[in-house]
């Protein structure tokens, strides 16, 4: 039933309520009946829809509500006969209304309970029952209590009114503390649980108005169980019974969650303490008995007892958070596997730990991790650590400790490895698993690895030094072929070395200590500069002028290049544009690593080179290796394609000592072959590299490629490659590398 009409119900209900007390008395008790009677249909006509669990409770509602309506049907018999028996078929009627609502209350509370604290739950209803129960006692039961006057079975039957009150006042502690918080899912059973307790309010009220022999049918108690059946029927018919509440999702702490407590569930069972000193006081000053009562002490004995278990359960819930947040805080989320912290501490532990020895450290790091992720995003990213993490513990031995020490980078804690060469076979088996492809979302990625080994008893066996020996052989791995290095001292030169230049590079960058260089491309046909190509130089404060030989591979290696090449083209762009300015546009050509053609960001810095200094694009060159466009055909032809289609002309460097042939060559966006010096230096007197030659100019020109001849370093090279027809050339001969403004010259 939609909102919209469980609201027209809820108010017809309402009026029904109010209609009843302007009846007329002998049509009241009819009246009354009948409201039991709808209220049961109704809820039967909810149960249809509620889900399956749930379902058999709600029959079992409908059954209490029927039996109660008998039981107002016998009772209104009866006043209109004029009778008024001790105990009757109506109070077993009323008691077994009770006793099946008591049974839908555990039906819903068994359904919901999936996942929740039912051991908390019973604690904390049973705390409420033998609380209310002793106020219920004290106040209802008591008092009244007199089988030598009514006979034992009716004052018994009287009596239990209150008590099994108490009881579902119990059973709907037990459900509250088990239903899921989201008022969407128990938006039902806050209507269950008002019904309820407004029943258990009127039943007390009924047991005063009795003893004290005021109440009268019609009086002002009955819209007490009167709304109560409306709120049952309203509860059966709420749009959230038709949802599963035990589907509902959990508020966080799941299971454990139930075992602490909750503001209102807090307050709740300190009212339900409170009534032990209430029921005291209430027997010594308002009844004035003497001699103290039983009761009381049973149920201060009962409270205590709950108490204290309930307080060890939430003890031992804490310490149980407590070891599950421990765990948490060493483990890496992503993968599940130990994190850094958890590597150092049983680090620390395996290196004083004899029995460990001899112990092996690996260090993993994936190659073109950044590149997946940069690519394919960060989820696809994810996917592939995941997966690596498994592969690598699948790889290692049962004893290892496996740990994700940083975004791509892995540890395995090998104790007990008995060989360097056994740390070593350790470490291919976990490159090799690296190695197959990783199939994510669709793609089929390449996650290739290096390993880093160090071993212990070695040259420094401190968990800080094997790490650190791990990581020094890693950095050498990567450039090596074979991708599995273990440690050896020697590895620390290039190491420090090269961490000293990458230092100064950095620093190089900020103050503008990089400079370019400026080659002559000339036309053969003119005899006239048409473009240069720019070469860079590091003027080192003190190592005088170094070449790119020096410096540019360790920047390749740590991805100082992306910066480099950007300072390059800013630098190149804005040289370009100042010929341009002096009425000589040059091209200028500029030199790519192949780690450049992998950047994401490559595309943008030209862009930004080009429109910081207002350059045409066409004055721009940019110069690739074969081998740099292998690397990653796809992946490069799009860049590549990217940056033609911006009119800027692409040249291939280096021409001929690559495995490429023209034919694949051909497919790429280029404009230029640069035919490597190697060929070109000697063709005067090898008869091979001429022919290498020539032919290349031929079959360039036929496919409609420029060609640079590099390294012409004599007047004899200059003639026959003009004889051949070559277009342009470079070299020595024509012009060394040189500061802009000596070019002029
Ligand atoms: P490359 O692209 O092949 O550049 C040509 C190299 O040959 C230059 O060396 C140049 O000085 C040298 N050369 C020019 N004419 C002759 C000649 O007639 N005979 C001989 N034997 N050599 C000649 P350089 O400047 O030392 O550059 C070396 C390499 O460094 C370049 O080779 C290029 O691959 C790289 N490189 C230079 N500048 C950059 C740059 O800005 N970025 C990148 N990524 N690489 C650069
Ligand atoms: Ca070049
Ligand atoms: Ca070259």
């Amino acid at each position: 039933m939609g909102p919209g009409w469980w609201r027209a119900c809820l108010a017809t209900g309402a009026v029904a309520v109010l209609g009843y007390f302007a009846l007329p008395g002998g049509a009241q008790a009819t009246a009354y009946a009948a409201f039991g009677l709808v209220s049961g249909l109704l809820v039967v006509l909810g149960s249809w829809r509620a889900p399956a669990g749930p379902r058999r409770g709600w029959r079992l509602v409908a059954v209490a509500q029927v039996l109660w309506s008998v039981a107002d049907g016998l009772e209104g018999y009866h006043a209109v006969q004029g009778v008024e028996p001790g105990v009757s078929w109506a109070d077993a009627a009323y008691l077994g209304g009770y006793v099946t609502m008591f049974a839908a209350l555990v039906v819903f509370a068994v359904h919901v309970h999936r996942q929740a604290d039912v051991r908390a739950a019973l604690l904390d209803s049973a705390t409420l029952t033998v609380g209310a129960g002793l106020l219920a006692w004290q106040l209802l039961v008591q008092p009244g209590f007199t089988p030598d006057r009514e006979g034992v079975l009716a004052s018994v039957v009287s009596a239990s009114y209150p008590m099994v009150d108490v009881a579902l006042l119990g059973a709907v502690g037990v459900v509250a503390a088990v239903v899921p918080r989201q008022v969407s899912t128990t938006g039902w059973y806050r209507l269950l649980a008002a019904a309820i307790s407004l029943l258990l309010v009127t039943d007390s009220a009924y047991r005063v108005l009795t003893l004290s022999g005021s109440y009268r049918t019609g009086d002002l108690v009955d819209a007490g169980w009167l709304v109560s059946y409306v709120l049952v029927a309203a509860a059966a018919l709420h749009p959230s019974a038709r949802r599963d509440p035990s589907g509902a999702p959990r508020s966080a702490g799941g299971e454990r969650g139930g075992a602490r407590f909750t503001r209102s569930r807090l307050a709740v069972l300190m009212l339900a303490l409170l009534c032990a000193p209430i029921a005291l006081f209430v027997q010594d000053t308002v009844q004035r008995d003497q001699h103290s009562d039983l009761a009381v002490v049973v149920a201060c004995v009962l409270l205590f007892g709950i108490l204290v278990v309930r307080l060890g359960g939430l003890f031992f819930a804490a310490q149980d958070d407590r070891a599950r947040l421990e765990v948490q805080a060493r483990t890496d989320h992503l993968t599940g596997l130990a994190n850094r912290s958890w590597l150092s501490e049983s680090f620390g532990r395996a290196v004083v730990d004899p029995d460990s020895y001899p112990l092996a450290v690996l260090v993993v790091d994936l190659d073109r991790f950044k590149d997946i992720n940069d690519t394919f995003g960060h989820a696809v990213g994810d996917s592939v650590l995941v997966e690596v993490g498994g592969r690598v513990s699948a790889a290692v031995g049962p004893g290892d400790l496996i740990a994700r020490t940083g975004g791509d980078e892995f540890a395995v804690l090998a104790p007990r490895t008995s060989t360097v060469a056994a740390a070593e076979d350790l470490g291919r088996r976990v490159r090799a698993a690296l190695g197959e492809p990783v199939a994510v979302a669709g793609l089929s990625l390449l996650s290739e690895g290096s390993v880093g080994v160090a071993w212990a008893p070695g040259p420094g066996s401190d968990a800080v030094a094997l790490l650190r020996h791990a990581d020094v052989a890693l950095h050498v791995a990567k450039a090596h072929p074979a991708g599995v290095l273990s440690y050896r001292p020697d590895h620390e030169r290039g190491t420090v070395e090269r961490m000293t230049l990458l230092g100064e590079l950095q620093r190089a960058l900020a103050h503008g200590e990089l400079v370019l260089h400026y080659q002559p491309q000339v036309a053969l046909s003119t005899g006239r500069t048409t473009g240069v190509e720019a070469l860079l130089r590091w003027q080192h404060p003190t190592r005088g002028l170094l070449g790119p030989e020096t410096f540019l591979e360790a920047a390749e290696q740590t991805g100082l290049i992306t910066a480099l090449t950007r300072t390059v083209l800013d630098m190149a762009a804005r040289q370009a544009r100042a010929w341009c300015d002096e009425g000589r546009p040059l091209s200028v050509s500029v030199n790519l690593s192949s780690r450049n053609l992998r950047d994401t960001t490559l595309v943008d810095d030209v862009r930004a080179a080009l429109s910081t200094h207002g350059l045409r694009p066409s004055l721009l060159v940019l110069e690739i290796t074969e081998t740099s466009v292998m690397n990653d055909p796809e992946r490069s032809l799009r860049v590549l394609t990217r940056l033609r289609n911006m009119g800027i002309r692409l040249s291939v460097d280096d021409y001929g000592t690559g495995y490429s042939s023209l034919a694949y060559l051909q497919r790429l966006p280029i404009a230029q072959l640069k035919i490597d010096k190697s060929f070109v230096t000697n063709l005067t007197t090898r008869p091979g590299d001429a022919a290498i030659v020539q032919s290349t100019i031929e079959l360039a020109q036929r496919l409609d490629l420029d060609v640079v001849a590099e390294g012409v370093e004599d007047a004899a090279v200059l003639e026959q490659l003009r004889a051949w027809g070559c277009p342009t050339a470079q070299g020595y001969h024509l012009g060394r590398p040189t500061p802009a403004h000596d070019l002029a010259r």
